[in-house]
């Protein structure tokens, strides 16, 4: 899978709307500290799906709506929106949208769909919102210290083959 664009609005600091574009290779992203480059990163996990406040470095899910400052009331919402193309080339967007006490809505391609649909197809591509190809900051000595249960699903996410664990979850639950 081959993330092209990142559009981002109300997320975090992106508090005007803002587009990336993911060139094939290697992207670096510089600039002085506080200036958003790990909210980015969080950016694509949010949007893959990630809940977890500390991979977000929040508190609780409005948390990653921008909050304002002295000059600039509070967004009531924030979308993001990932352009890919995946492993057969073909074209997907997921758009994740959250409002202010109102919960995180997901679409694919345009259709609205379940935020378990949107892990199942990140799943599958190795990739996601848990992805060991996503090291945030401080990770590293995690990945390091990781007991032996967790590193074999970082595997097995490289491997590609979480989206069997996802499935069997979901048909053992019902
Ligand atoms: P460093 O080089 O120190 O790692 P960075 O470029 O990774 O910095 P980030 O951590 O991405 O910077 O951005 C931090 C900034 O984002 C802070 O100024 C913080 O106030 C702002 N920020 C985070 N969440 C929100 C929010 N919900 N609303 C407004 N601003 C936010
Ligand atoms: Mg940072």
């Amino acid at each position: 899978m081959q993330f092209r664009k990142l559009k981002l609005s109300g997320f975090k600091s992106f508090v005007e709307p803002a587009e990336l574009h993911i060139e094939p290779g290697l992207t670096g992203v510089v600039g002085p500290n506080g200036c958003g480059k790990s909210n980015l990163l969080e950016a694509i996990r949010w949007v893959m799906g990630e809940n977890s406040p500390k991979s977000l470095r929040s508190g609780g899910m409005d948390d990653v709506i921008f909050a304002g400052t002295q000059q600039r009331p509070p967004r009531d919402f924030a979308e993001v929106v990932l352009d890919a193309s995946d492993a057969n080339n073909q074209e997907l967007q997921v758009t994740r949208r959250i409002e202010r006490g109102a919960g995180s809505a997901y679409r694919v391609n345009g259709r609205d769909v379940r935020a378990k649909d949107v892990a199942l197809t990140f799943a599958d591509a190795a990739t996601g919102a848990h992805s060991p190809a996503l090291v945030s900051q401080g990770r590293i000595a995690a990945v390091i210290a990781a007991k032996p249960a967790e590193r074999r699903q970082m595997l097995e996410e490289a491997a590609g083959i979480a989206g069997l664990h996802v499935r069997r979850r979901d048909a053992e639950s019902k």
